[in-house]
């Protein structure tokens, strides 16, 4: 396997690639109810297609309507041909925890492992003591912001290392590998990511999402996950002869939230734990509108959850009357380790390249979802690869260049076995 350092025909520096990305404010929106959610979105599509374009991608296609950006870099002649078509996709938006406008990216060289003054003011200090995983870093050098905004490395990180990787196989044709796909969806740090994702434009059988966090980080088990609505009918009655009459609905919410397992909450679990978690609570005595995130990484776990939900429903239907507790349960998105399981080579073949560059693989089942997931469960298997990005949605958001760089060779890497590999 060849690192990027010692390619011939050297592609544009990912650093300054990344940072021109930042430049561009694509932060998503979920209140618009527009797809893509936010114009700035379409910006750096535009330039994604420009570059695509320049550097000789196959098949450059964007999508103006949904914003969408796919392209193809060919099979080398000397792959065999019955390889599969791999495919890695980042997503263009970030969160709007914080403001995503003028970002102000700057490299702290060498960092020595203090405290690092972002702003001017000093009002926003990125210190060891809040983030550990700061003290791992010295000797690197590290990409931050001013502290007025996040960073962006979730996931224009991804994005310039997929860039990378495609410019780095168009100018170095030497370098074998198969079919590749590359796509970059809009919104989905508000879940909208693959609501227009045409996978049979995009035409891979297996894909990686690059939109992970620390280098290593390979992830392919994430929560199935559903909601719960519950709306409550009380009986109000004037409280003074309210004795054998009155049902407050907001008491029976309460009634409810007492019969679930203590433990089994957000603020207690962690690793493959599950929980219920209690997202908003709104009462009167009249009515009571209560919500629930349900979250569990092990299917047979994730029924017996719900379940108890429903039971609990019925108990309290059963005690009140029928009709007291309106119950409305969906599912939200599943695990996609049910998808990659057929398909496992996706896994071993990542940890085979990073264990040759000499990168510790990170196997942590994710307490949340994936775009990955949801294009898992539309038949696309596709485990989500680190970034070398930190402390996302935030304004200590940081990215390790060492660590870009790394991940852009574990992509390269990744694309090389599949060059050799028949199905
Ligand atoms: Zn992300």
């Amino acid at each position: 396997m060849k690192l990027s350092c010692e390619i011939k025909n050297k592609p544009e520096d990912l650093i300054e690639r990344f940072i021109r990305y930042t430049k561009i404010d694509t932060q998503s929106d979920e209140h618009t109810n527009k797809s893509p959610s936010t114009p700035g979105q379409h910006d750096l599509a535009k330039l994604l297609y420009k570059e695509l374009m320049e550097m000789g991608a196959s098949d450059v296609f964007y999508d103006q309507e949904h914003c969408y950006v796919y392209a193809t870099i060919p099979a080398t002649n000397d792959s065999p041909k019955n390889t599969p078509v791999i495919g890695f996709i980042s997503h263009m938006d970030t969160s709007d925890a914080v403001s995503g406008k003028d970002v102000n990216a700057r490299i702290v060289e060498n960092y020595d492992g203090s405290d690092i003054k972002l702003s001017e003011d000093g009002k926003y200090i990125l210190s060891p003591k809040d983030f550990p995983v700061l003290t791992e870093k010295t000797g690197e050098d590290l990409i931050v912001t001013d502290g007025s905004t996040l960073l962006g490395a979730d996931d224009k990180a991804g994005i310039a290392e997929i860039m990378t990787m495609a410019e780095t196989f168009l100018k170095n044709p030497e370098l074998k590998h198969g079919e590749i796909k590359i796509a970059f969806t809009p919104d989905e740090e508000i879940g909208e990511g693959t609501d227009h994702f045409d996978l049979e434009r995009f035409g891979a059988q297996f894909a990686y999402t690059v939109d992970g966090g620390d280098l290593g980080t390979l992830e392919y088990e994430n929560f199935n996950a559903a909601e719960v609505e519950l709306i409550i009918n009380g009986r109000s009655v004037h409280p003074g002869d309210a004795k054998n009459r009155m049902l407050n609905a907001t008491l029976i919410a309460y009634e409810f939230q007492s019969m679930l397992p203590a433990f089994e909450n957000p603020m207690y679990t962690e690793g493959r734990e599950g929980f219920f978690h209690l997202t908003m609570m709104k009462g009167t005595c009249e009515k009571a509108v209560v919500y629930y995130i349900v979250r569990d990484h092990d299917m047979e776990k994730f029924k017996v959850k719900k379940e108890m939900v429903r039971n609990i429903v019925e108990f309290l239907n059963k005690k009140y009357g029928e009709g007291t507790v309106e119950l409305t349960m969906e599912d939200s998105y599943y695990n996609m380790i049910e998808k990659i399981r057929p398909h496992m080579h996706l896994v071993d073949n990542a940890k085979k390249v990073m264990e040759e560059l000499g990168i510790t693989p990170i196997d942590v089942p994710i307490r949340g979802g994936t775009d990955g997931a949801m294009l898992s469960y539309k038949g696309l298997p596709c485990p989500n690869l680190c970034t070398g990005g930190y402390n996302y949605h935030g304004r200590y958001e940081f990215a390790v260049v060492s660590e870009m760089r790394k991940t852009v060779d574990i992509i390269l890497g990744i694309c090389g076995i599949y060059g050799e590999f028949e199905i």
